[in-house]
């Protein structure tokens, strides 16, 4: 261990290891490149010319043109375009031009190792997803470290890369354990070897002479324990393990059915990180931020020509969190594998998922004449949403609709007509199921309609969309056009003081319903 190398965490060094003794003598790894060395040794020196080290990286295009291409991408926010080395270095400063070097060309020589055994792409996918997502991260905590932050995004992984080429027969069996289990991989090394691929990424790096900082953020990446701030008074640590957290939400195999706990942790783990009169972190900041990961995951990829397979948006990730979800409500007998695919089948898949869900079910759950659940399909469902409801703390809402005077309806034009109207009601409780989760016909003129994880407000977004379409209908009587109402009750079951029954739900509904009656009918209320 190098003199630079002084443990300001505090936390134990990584017992010797044969595998850290492989990476760090490199000699199954790429050489650092020649342009590399120098750039290194320029900067190292007390008094450089800019110019001088933009010459020796100009030796190389290659690497001169990714860096161009990385600094102008809107990643980085460079208010104008950057058309040269000297105008890079002074815009990001020599530090982060050393790291960019020392990264971008590692990555470039590690890019070319190819091993049949070993799924590249996932892992280039998982890096560059670290470095954008702890990019993004720093533009909002801390900006000062927002370009390290990046580049030790990029490398916290690349133990992982240099194992797999210096200790092949130790590691493939433990990614072999991996890719059949379920269990983080950091797990499964530190049972099976006694170290992760975060100890070997900080032994590489650190063979490699890199900065400390980006050597502590590697080591540390996938360790719970961090203080939330480091020595030197940033958080590059902390993001770059918050960064790894997103990136395991976009680069894993199955889909999670509920994003909201890790929204939570990073909000908890950055909230402690925002330097003194910085703003923190709200979970509306969260969504935003993962909404931009995927475009800039791919341009990051193609700007440092690496090859990165498919990646998913975190809009596809949503979709696939609901589909699970909704599957698991549907039935056993559907597809899960389905969901894990391509996140644009799972889009479609959730279009199609009522009409599927009714064909499953069909005879014994479905109204014949609307087309929509019955009140078996309905009871079913709500035993189901109230479960989840007391398994899991989120919120279910139902509505109680029943059409206003709908008596006169069938006295004044007749059955059928009435009947005509049901359905076209039907049909418009269908077109709002997808907001609304499920949709029922609960009995005679009466519909139910049940929300998912929806707000107070959002179950009177629904309400008044339910009441607003129904008023629409325009149903045809010979020539006259012929309109009908409906009121609205709705509650949800969210107090954890209160009742988490089925019965309490609908019977607190039933009151809001009775109450729109009484005031006047064609309206909604919320039990608030
Ligand atoms: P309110 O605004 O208080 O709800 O008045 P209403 O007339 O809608 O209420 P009421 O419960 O008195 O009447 C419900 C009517 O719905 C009576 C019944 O004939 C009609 N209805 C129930 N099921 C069907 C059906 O399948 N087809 C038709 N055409 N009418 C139905
Ligand atoms: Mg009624
Ligand atoms: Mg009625």
């Amino acid at each position: 261990m190098g003199p630079e190398m002084k443990h300001t965490l505090g936390v134990p060094d990584v017992p010797l290891h044969p595998i850290l003794d492989k990476i760090a003598c490199t000699e199954h790894l790429p050489s650092l490149p020649a342009v590399a060395v120098r750039v290194l040794e320029l900067i190292r020196q007390d008094e450089v010319a800019i110019t001088e080290i933009a010459e020796t990286i100009a030796q190389d295009p290659v690497l001169s043109a990714k860096i161009l291409k990385v600094v102008n991408s809107p990643l980085f926010g460079v208010p104008n375009n950057i058309s040269s080395l000297p105008q890079a270095m002074i815009i990001l400063g020599l530090r982060t031009l050393k790291v960019m070097v020392l990264s971008f060309s590692m990555v470039g020589e590690l890019a070319k190792l190819r091993d049949e055994n070993f799924d590249h792409e996932l892992f280039w996918r998982r890096s560059v997803t670290t470095a954008v997502s702890s990019s993004l991260l720093a533009e909002r905590c801390d900006p000062r470290v927002q370009d390290e932050a990046f580049v030790a995004g990029l490398l916290a992984d690349l133990g992982i890369l240099a194992a797999n080429q210096c200790a092949r027969s130790d590691y493939q069996p433990v990614l072999k354990l991996y890719h059949e289990g379920t269990c983080p991989l950091q797990d499964v090394e530190g049972r099976e070897l006694g170290l992760t691929h975060a100890d070997m990424s900080a032994k590489l790096l650190e063979s490699w002479k890199l900065p400390e900082r980006l050597i502590l953020a590697a080591r540390y990446h996938h360790d719970d324990a961090i203080p939330p701030v480091d020595e030197d008074g940033h958080c590059l640590t902390r993001l770059v393990w918050t960064a790894a957290l997103i990136s395991d939400l976009f680069c894993q195999d199955t889909p999670s059915t509920d994003l909201d706990p890790l929204k939570k942790t990073i909000v908890q783990a950055l909230g402690a990180a925002v330097p003194v009169g910085g703003v923190p972190l709200l979970p509306g900041d969260i969504d935003s931020i993962l909404e931009q990961v995927d475009q800039y995951v791919c341009q990051t990829a193609k700007n440092i020509s690496l090859q990165i397979g498919e990646t998913k948006s975190y809009e596809e990730l949503r979709v696939m969190a609901m589909a699970q979800l909704a599957q698991l409500s549907v039935s056993a007998e559907m597809d899960l594998a389905a969901a894990s695919q391509k996140a644009a089948e799972a889009q479609k898949r959730i279009q199609k998922l009522s009409t599927e869900k009714r064909a499953l079910t069909h005879s014994a759950n479905t109204d014949e004449l609307t087309q929509i659940a019955n009140r078996k399909g309905f009871n079913d469902e709500i035993e189901r949403a109230v479960k989840y409801a007391q398994d899991t703390g989120h919120s279910v809402g139902l509505l109680m609709c029943d059409l206003d005077h709908f008596k006169q309806i069938n006295d004044t034009y007749g059955h059928l007509f009435g009947d005509e109207a049901l359905k076209a009601v039907g049909e418009v409780l269908r077109g709002i199921e997808d907001r609304a989760h499920f949709v029922a016909r609960y009995g005679g003129e009466e519909f139910a309609v049940i929300c998912f994880r929806s707000t107070l407000d959002d179950l009177a977004d629904i309400a008044e969309v339910v009441r607003r379409e129904i008023e629409k209908i325009d149903l045809k009587y010979g020539t006259q056009i012929v309109r009908i109402t409906t009121s609205v009750g709705a509650a949800q079951v969210a107090d954890p003081m209160g009742e988490m029954t089925v019965e309490a739900l609908i019977k607190r509904a039933d009151a809001c319903l009775f109450e729109a009656k009484r005031a006047g009918r064609n309206r909604f209320i919320v039990a608030r």
